[in-house]
């Protein structure tokens, strides 16, 4: 370990073997922290080279059970989102794919700090379940096409271990660790085709665009030399995506946007995701236009919200909020609206102060284990270029006690300003990292 560790710290490229000799190791508990802790910082200075990060990727998918989803009918897929406020994506696209004849078998996380996660917001469906076991997952995708449930823990044991080390070692902004902690959990969940939305701006994790540009495309490289097809778009999250930040709150925008309504920006990004991941999963390549155009027919009919519907009843979910969502979701029993103090345009709403306000208010976890309230959080009223006149609701805001609705109101205040001149609606899609690893930045 003495000599990894050194010739990391001095620049040099590490051998395959050796990178599987320290994972291999550190999970069976023979190499000490202190030491993975040291290789980690060298790493952090010194980088890892595209075939070093593919390789490390590789160690740490080996560390654990690989999903088999080679039975399943269809191509399966899955996308990844890099994480945001309001990114309730997978709840609309998944049964979009489904209904286009893909097969959607997806391991999913919770939410952490400002970020909310897709599992917390299904769980906000009456007794909706997560916890299905792998082989459950199959079964389930194999009759109805979609499934979204629970990461297994026996999936990249080495991942859980080497980010807990990351957390507390000031390493966990370090791209090829990003790219291999995200890509060894998604070539371990099995899919063959895959579409990566890497988030930019202040809710992100990747605030400038460049390094955004550059994570998507390391992942899309790793993925490609794991013989997956993959590609990549980067977005915008400098304000919350949709209206609504929390969970009930987004299951119920979600489902609007299920029936052909619901955000612009919202609706707009599942399209995006959904165009370039169907030509890729199908190998036709192009055909991003036919394929988007395929997809608005699905919402049109009613097919993607018949599958939420399975979807939900398979999982044990009431599929009743399929059809009266505001009935049957949970909201929280107090809510409050935030006024405008003044006549003007939108010119931000700060995806990551709303991120901690919703998380305030109880619909996120300050730490891993927390209860959340499925019913709290921010219902905005407003975009960034919306205009407003002096005492109209921007936001209205739900907790489940007065004491969390007044810390969330300080926060929601704050991360949203209005100024006298027009502002223009902030960009959406930046760009695209395609399976061959061209980039296209959007015009
Ligand atoms: N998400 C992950 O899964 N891993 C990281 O390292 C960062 C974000």
């Amino acid at each position: 370990m003495y000599t990894i560790i050194r010739r990391k710290r001095d620049g040099e490229e590490l051998t395959r073997e050796e990178i599987d000799r320290v994972i291999g190791s550190y999970v069976a508990g023979a190499i000490p922290d202190y030491q993975i802790s040291a290789l980690l910082m060298a790493i952090f200075f010194r980088g890892l080279s595209p075939r070093e990060t593919a390789d490390l990727t590789q160690a740490m998918v080996a560390s654990g059970d690989i999903v088999d989803l080679s039975g399943l009918p269809g191509v399966t897929v899955d996308k990844h989102s890099t994480g945001g406020v309001g990114d309730k994506t997978t709840l609309v696209l998944a049964p979009m794919l489904a209904a286009a004849g893909l097969t959607v078998a997806k391991m999913s996380g919770r939410g952490l700090g400002h970020t909310g996660g897709t599992l917390d917001k299904l769980e906000a469906i009456p007794g909706f379940r997560t916890d299905l076991s792998p082989e459950q997952m199959v079964a389930q995708a194999g009759r109805i096409g979609i499934a979204v449930v629970a990461q297994s823990g026996r999936l990249v044991p080495a991942d859980g271990l080497l980010y807990a080390l990351r957390d507390v070692t000031a390493t966990v902004d370090s791209l090829p660790l990003i790219a291999s902690s995200i890509m060894s959990k998604k070539l371990a969940a099995g899919a063959q085709a895959m579409v990566l939305d890497v988030k930019t701006g202040s809710g992100a994790f990747m605030r400038e665009l460049d390094d955004a540009f550059a994570l998507a495309r390391s992942m899309v490289a790793i993925g490609t030399a794991a013989g997956r097809k993959v590609s990549a778009i980067v977005t915008g999250m400098a304000e919350p995506l949709g209206y609504a930040v929390g969970n009930a709150l987004e299951v119920l925008e979600a489902i609007e946007t299920l029936k052909g309504a619901g955000p612009a920006d919202l609706r707009n990004l599942c399209l995006e995701l959904g165009s370039r991941l169907l030509p890729l999963a199908r190998g036709g390549g192009d055909g991003g236009e036919m394929a988007r155009q395929e997809l608005e027919q699905l919402l049109a009919s009613g097919a993607a919200l018949e599958r939420f519907r399975q979807f939900v009843a398979a999982q044990g979910g009431n599929d009743a909020v399929a059809d009266h969502p505001k009935e049957f979701l949970p909201l929280a029993a107090l809510h409050a609206d935030l006024t405008a103090p003044a006549s003007g345009y939108v010119s931000t709403v700060d995806a990551l102060a709303i991120g901690e306000a919703a998380r305030d208010l109880g619909a996120g976890r300050q730490r891993k284990g927390d209860a959340i309230d499925p019913g709290a959080g921010v219902l905005l009223h407003v975009k960034v270029g919306s205009h407003i006149e002096a005492g109209r609701p921007l936001a209205t805001l739900y907790a489940a006690t007065a004491e969390r609705l007044a810390a969330g109101r300080t926060r929601v205040a704050r991360a949203v300003t209005v100024v006298p001149e027009a502002i223009p609606a902030p960009q959406l899609i930046f760009g695209e990292v395609d399976q061959y690893g061209n980039t296209t930045p959007s015009e």
